[in-house]
C-alpha cells in the first residue's frame, strides 16, 4: 500500500470508500511524512518494541510505526474505518486493529498478552476532544509503559509541560509531571492535517517515572488539594484550600509557615515537592493517613 503521509495517497483512499470525516471523533488526519517520522523518532520505536496506537484513522502512522516496531497493536472507534484500515494495512502482519473506544479497553491485558507484562509504548495522534481523560486514564491505570508520545493541541501540551510560576502551569501539569518526564519535540501547524483543525498542536513525549519523584503519605488527598489550589487560581492557597476543602485558613498559613512560604502565595507557585509535603502536614491534621 502507498505511503499515505504523501496528501494524494490519503485523497485516495477516502475517495474510494466515500469516507465522511465524523467531526464528533475529532478525525483530523496527518498528510504529512516529515511530521510522522518526527513523531516515530521521538517515540524512539526500535525493533523489540510492541506499540499501542490510539486512532488509527485510515493507517497513516500506523504504517510508520509497523515499518519499525516488533508489533502494533491499533484501537480505532469509529467502525467505519475498520475495512478500510484492514485494506490499507494489510501488507503487514505486525499490526492488529481492534474497533473499540481506548476508554474501555483493558490496556493491561494487551500488556500481559503481547509483551509479556514488559512496558509498551504509546504513540498517538489523538482525537482532541477527549486529550485529558485518556493520558490521565493511562497514567493513573499505572499500566507499565515506557513512553507516552503524543500529538495534542499545542496549549494542552504547554500546559503538561509547564513548570510553577508560568500561567499554564496547573493541576494538568502537576498529574503528568508526577508520572512522567515531559518534553515538547516538535510544533505542528494545522495545515499538516485533514481537515486542517481550528488549533495548532504539538508532540510531546511523557517518558514514564519507574516510581513517581516525590512520595506524598496519600496521593489521592495531595491531588485534591492540588485541584482545589488552581480552581481558584488568583486567590491565596489558604483562601483556595478553605473554601474548596474545609480546611481552616489558620492550619493552612501555619503548615505554609512550617514549610518557609509566605501565608499570602498562591498554588501557581508551588512545586510538585512542596505540594506533597504541604499535603503531608495538612492531611495528618485532617484525619488522613
Ligand atoms: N492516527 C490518524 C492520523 O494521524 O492520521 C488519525 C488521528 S485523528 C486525530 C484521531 C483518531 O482517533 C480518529 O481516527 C478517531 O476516529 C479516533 N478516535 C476518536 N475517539 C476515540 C476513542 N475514544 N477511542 C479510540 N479511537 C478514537
Amino acid at each position: 500500500m502507498a505511503d499515505l503521509g504523501i496528501p494524494q495517497n490519503t485523497v485516495a483512499v477516502l475517495q474510494k470508500y466515500n469516507f465522511v470525516f465524523q467531526k464528533k471523533y475529532g478525525q483530523n488526519f496527518l498528510i504529512d511524512p516529515h511530521v510522522l517520522e518526527k513523531i516515530v523518532d521521538a517515540a524512539q520505536i526500535a525493533g523489540d518494541d510492541c506499540v499501542l496506537e490510539i486512532g488509527p484513522g485510515i493507517g497513516t502512522m500506523t504504517q510508520y510505526l509497523a515499518e519499525r516496531a516488533r508489533e502494533v497493536v491499533a484501537v480505532e472507534i469509529d467502525r467505519a474505518l475498520i475495512p478500510i484500515l484492514q485494506d490499507t494495512l494489510s501488507a503487514y502482519t505486525n499490526v492488529s486493529i481492534i474497533n473499540e473506544d481506548i476508554m474501555k479497553v483493558d490496556v493491561d491485558r494487551i500488556v500481559r498478552e503481547r509483551n509479556q507484562g514488559r512496558p509498551i509504548k504509546v504513540v498517538a495522534n489523538l482525537p482532541y476532544y477527549i486529550t485529558t481523560p485518556i493520558v490521565m486514564n493511562l497514567l493513573e491505570s499505572r499500566v507499565p509503559l515506557r513512553s507516552v508520545t503524543i500529538m495534542v493541541q499545542k496549549e494542552v501540551a504547554d500546559r503538561m509541560q509547564m513548570g510553577p510560576g508560568t500561567k499554564d502551569y496547573g493541576a494538568l501539569s502537576l498529574a503528568v509531571q508526577y508520572y512522567a518526564q515531559p518534553e515538547i519535540v516538535a510544533r505542528v501547524p494545522s495545515n499538516c492535517f485533514m481537515p486542517r483543525p481550528g488549533v495548532d498542536s504539538a508532540v510531546i513525549r511523557l517518558t514514564i517515572y519507574p516510581e513517581p519523584p516525590v512520595k506524598a503519605e496519600d496521593e489521592k488527598y495531595m491531588f485534591a488539594l492540588i485541584r482545589a489550589s488552581f480552581n481558584q487560581r488568583r486567590k491565596t492557597l489558604a483562601n483556595s484550600l478553605s473554601n474548596g476543602m474545609g480546611i481552616p485558613r489558620e492550619q493552612v498559613t501555619a503548615a505554609l509557615r512550617e514549610m518557609g512560604l509566605s501565608a499570602a502565595i498562591r498554588g501557581e507557585a508551588l512545586t510538585l515537592e512542596q505540594f506533597a509535603a504541604l499535603s503531608d502536614l495538612l492531611g495528618r491534621g485532617n484525619g488522613i493517613s
